[in-house]
């Protein structure tokens, strides 16, 4: 088959050399012209822009998952490598998604099968990329598949096991629409078999909505029929787990995350002792809510990965301190009206804004009459702004960077506004 493999990232570069070693003619095709990585000896090339509307004469034209599929003009046929695993994959998936806590929910999920003694595949976004691994992957393993809308977008199988966290509106700089975001994000259980389960979040609209889309088994999380937190215990049903404890993560949020991995792992782990064990193996993700250290009796959470509003919420939720908020960055689509309507329900002596919408997030606040607010703009460092912080902070209070915005303009991305911020913390 003459094969093009657009998009030539990670994930390109791995459906790069699955699609190769099956044989097939191939081209990579990439928008870029100078691409991050060398191309690989031989390797037949269509490079720039508008090249991905110029894919007629392709059987087959591999997106890589950030890629939309609107973009691609070809008269053979779309496929991506999250259908290409989904089809070939001897194992069963568990596929997460949700706007946030999947990562968390993932590594929560593969530590409790862990535990149970499965031979676990963590692929995705937070692991490999699927298609990498599939020659690996026995019958007898469990998959575990962190699911972006990306991936999603144009799937025709749905996972054994569906996971749908919490939805809300965001990367609608790719999407077209929320509904364009909402319907990719369906097909996590649009596919399903009667023989399928979709655990969901009855507290969130479109999660319901989602899981109504699944001929299979429709199981709630935090609910008292499956995986629900009571009386500082875990339970299933009526059976009692183990001690909440045992989730070394902070906040109400992952305990919620900690009860959709919990349900969807039932099928195979009904050992309350094991279930601990799994939750206490995982110290969470890096720019995750992460306790960086406490200096002047300040304690200091990176939680930069934080870009929408209903991650600041939960870092909110998740203190009874005073909160010092570190927010901005770059558009990524949030309402900061909205925003600021959460803010003023919490005890957050005073907000630091950075970036380029600093200005709009300060407008929102003083119209939600919140007027306890430093502008730094985007001409500062991070250095500046911990300091910033630490000089409004008092004895007993948390600072925590939860920006509700995209990192680009002052950072390269989350990670390196992350590193920054626990260098700065560090410094003081
Ligand atoms: P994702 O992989 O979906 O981006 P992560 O597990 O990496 O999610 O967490 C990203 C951010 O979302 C962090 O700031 C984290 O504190 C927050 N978060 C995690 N779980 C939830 C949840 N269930 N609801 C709201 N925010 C959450």
């Amino acid at each position: 088959m003459k094969v093009a493999i657009a998009g030539f990232g990670i994930e390109g570069q791995a459906n790069n050399a699955y699609f190769l070693s099956q044989g097939h003619d191939i081209t990579i095709v990439d928008e870029r012209e100078l691409l991050p990585t060398d191309l690989p000896y031989g390797a037949q090339a269509m490079l720039g822009p508008g090249i991905f509307e110029q894919l007629d004469g392709f059987d087959m034209v591999v997106r890589t998952a950030g890629l939309s599929p609107f973009k691609i003009k070809t008269d053979g046929k779309v496929w991506s490598g999250t259908n290409e695993f989904f089809a070939k994959c001897p194992a069963p998936i568990i596929g997460v998604t949700g706007s946030k806590g999947k990562g968390t929910t993932c590594s929560l999920i593969a530590s409790i099968l862990k535990a149970a003694g499965h031979t676990v595949h963590l692929v995705g976004n937070i692991g490999d990329p699927a298609i990498a691994k599939l020659e690996s992957i026995k019958s007898n393993d469990i998959v575990v598949y962190e699911l972006s809308s990306f991936q999603l977008w144009d799937a025709v199988r749905s996972p054994h096991v569906a996971v749908v966290l919490g939805i809300e509106p965001e990367h609608l700089d790719v999407h077209k629409s929320f509904s364009d975001y909402v319907n990719a994000k369906a097909n996590i259980a649009s596919h399903q078999t009667p023989k399928d389960i979709v655990v969901y979040n009855a507290l969130n609209p479109y999660s319901i909505k989602i899981s109504r889309e699944s001929k299979g088994s429709r199981i709630p999380y935090q609910h008292d029929k499956a995986a629900h937190v009571a009386d500082g215990y875990f339970w299933f049903g009526e059976t009692k787990l183990c001690k909440t404890e045992a989730l070394l993560l902070p906040g109400v949020h992952n305990l919620d995350n900690a009860c959709a991995a919990i349900t969807s792992t039932w099928k195979w782990v009904k050992d309350g002792e094991a279930i601990g064990r799994g939750l206490s193996e995982f110290s969470g993700l890096p720019h995750r809510l992460k306790f960086v250290r406490s200096v002047n009796d300040v304690a200091y959470y990176d939680d930069s990965i934080a870009t929408t509003i209903g991650s600041v919420v939960a870092s909110l939720r998740t203190f009874e301190q005073p909160k010092i908020l570190i927010l901005g960055g770059s558009d990524k689509g949030a309402d900061y009206n909205e925003l600021a309507k959460e803010i003023i329900q919490y005890d957050v002596p005073h907000a630091v804004l950075i970036g380029d919408e600093a200005s709009k997030i300060e407008k929102a606040l003083k119209k939600a009459h919140y007027e306890t607010v430093t502008n730094l703009g985007s001409d500062t460092t991070m250095e500046a702004v911990v300091q910033t912080a630490a000089s409004l902070a008092k004895s007993g209070e948390v600072v925590v960077l939860s920006p509700a915005c995209a990192s680009f303009g002052m950072f390269k991305n989350y990670v390196d506004r992350g590193d920054q911020f626990i260098a700065a913390v560090n410094h003081l």
